[in-house]
């Protein structure tokens, strides 16, 4: 998402934007982190989607 939370105003991500912030869609943390691009655009990730969204089920070994 390119929108945080920042000490209580909205923020768009970006190169002067806080490391961290808060989701506006959950409340939980949000951090920043620069996409590789030429464009070198920052988006904010909501660190508790990205861990829901990462679950994986535990594999077995056969
Ligand atoms: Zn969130």
């Amino acid at each position: 998402m390119r929108e945080a939370i920042a000490e209580g105003q909205p923020v768009q991500a970006s190169a002067d934007s806080p490391e961290k912030a808060i989701c506006p869609a959950c409340g939980g943390a949000v951090r920043k982190r620069k996409r590789c691009n030429m464009d070198r655009q920052a988006v904010y990730f909501c660190q508790r989607e990205t861990r829901v969204g990462e679950k994986r089920p535990n594999r077995h070994h056969h």
